[in-house]
């Protein structure tokens, strides 16, 4: 199924110069949604993944229908004083400036097989630093799925050895 054509472009937001994808428009199709589901499913069913670990906030729309899907448990990673109990901090590198991620000091075991999911990799740091969140916890990181990559930014040279699933490429 060719997605590009649900997928809006949306120029010189939130600044100039960016190319916003927005994905409310692929996510309203029932066809649409369902066959994102269905092709991450297809790459991560049988690796008895215990958790889906989303970023806050469009991979949380992914993650937990993807979840639910695998039998897999759904856990959010988030923006920085959202999540109640102790939380592991990441920073990361901006543009301009940093930027950090929590996620619950106990949402996982050390050996945990997890799996990441975001709609969108760009240049890869928010990946990278979720990767780098769960590698402090000890889990077992058995890859990523993302609804689009922007090829140019090369984000995928910032993440660990692991598959990478993307669905539609810029
Ligand atoms: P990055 O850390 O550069 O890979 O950026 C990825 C995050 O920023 C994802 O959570 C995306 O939702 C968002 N993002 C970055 N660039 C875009 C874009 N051009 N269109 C839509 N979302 C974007």
């Amino acid at each position: 199924m060719d997605l590009k054509p649900l997928i809006r472009n949306i120029r010189d937001f939130p600044k100039p110069g960016i190319v916003f994808r927005d994905v409310t428009t692929l996510l309203r199709d029932h066809k649409g949604l369902s066959y994102v589901i269905d092709q991450f499913s297809l790459q991560y069913a049988n690796q008895n993944i215990d958790y889906v670990v989303a970023i806050e906030s469009r991979g949380f729309i992914l993650g937990s229908p993807l979840a639910y899907h695998i039998g897999a448990g759904f856990i959010p990673v988030r923006k920085p004083g959202k999540l109640p109990a102790d939380v592991h901090v990441v920073e990361y590198e901006l543009e301009y400036g940093t930027d950090s991620l929590e996620i619950h000091r106990d949402a996982l075991k050390p050996g945990s097989k997890v799996l990441i999911v975001d709609d969108l990799i760009a240049t890869g740091g928010t990946a990278a630093a979720t990767a780098k969140l769960l590698q402090e916890l000890e889990c077992e990181l058995l890859g990523f799925a993302f609804i689009i990559e922007l090829v140019e930014l090369a984000g995928r040279s910032k993440l660990p050895d692991v598959p990478v699933c993307s669905i539609v490429q810029y």
